[in-house]
C-alpha cells in the first residue's frame, strides 16, 4: 500500500557527529520508506530557497549559512499519514522541548543544530521533494 510523503533532511550537524546511521535506522524502525535519498551540500542560495517562507526572521541568515556549511542527507519518506507521523517522530523544534526517544530530543543540540528538517503540510512536502528530487530519482518499492 502506498501512503503519503513527507521530506526530510539530516543536518549538517548531525551528519558531521556520524548520526546519518542510527537516525535512517529509526525512520526505519518506524516504518516509513526511503523513496529517494541525497547525500550533498547546498549552496547559499539554494538553503535560501529552501527556506524562503522564512526570509525576514531574525534567524534566517544564520539558518541558511548553518544549512549550507556542510553536506546533509535529503529523502524523500513515504508511509500513511507521513507528515505528521514524522513530526511526531522527530519532536519539537527546540530539542529541549522534544519528547524523550523523538530524533531531535536524542540527536539534537540545539534549535539550530535539531539534527532534522521535516515537511510540516502535505502541500509542502511535495515542494520540498521536488527540490530535491527528480521522477527519476524516486522508487516506489514493493510490498
Ligand atoms: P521546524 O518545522 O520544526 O523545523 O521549524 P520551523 O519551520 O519553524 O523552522 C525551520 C528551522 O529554523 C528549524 O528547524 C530551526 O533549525 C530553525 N529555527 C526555527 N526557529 C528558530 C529560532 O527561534 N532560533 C534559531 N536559531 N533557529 C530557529
Amino acid at each position: 500500500m502506498t501512503g503519503s510523503i513527507t521530506l526530510t533532511m539530516i543536518k549538517p550537524y548531525a551528519v558531521q557527529n556520524g548520526y546519518t546511521g542510527p537516525i535512517l535506522a529509526k525512520i526505519n524502525e518506524a516504518g516509513f520508506r526511503i523513496i529517494a535519498m541525497k547525500y550533498l551540500q547546498m549552496t547559499l542560495q539554494q538553503a535560501k530557497d529552501f527556506y524562503k517562507v522564512h526570509e525576514g526572521q531574525n534567524f534566517y541568515p544564520r539558518l541558511v549559512e548553518f544549512m549550507s556549511s556542510g553536506p546533509v542527507v535529503a529523502a524523500i519518506l513515504e508511509k500513511k499519514n507521513a507528515v505528521q507521523d514524522y513530526r511526531k517522530l522527530i519532536g519539537a523544534t527546540d530539542p529541549l522541548k522534544a519528547e524523550e526517544g523523538t530524533l531531535r530530543k536524542l540527536f539534537g543540540a540545539s534549535i539550530e543544530k535539531n539534527a532534522v528538517h521535516g515537511s510540516d503540510s502535505d502541500e509542502n512536502a511535495n515542494v520540498e521533494a521536488d527540490f530535491f528530487f527528480s521522477k527519476l530519482e524516486r522508487f516506489q518499492l514493493m510490498d
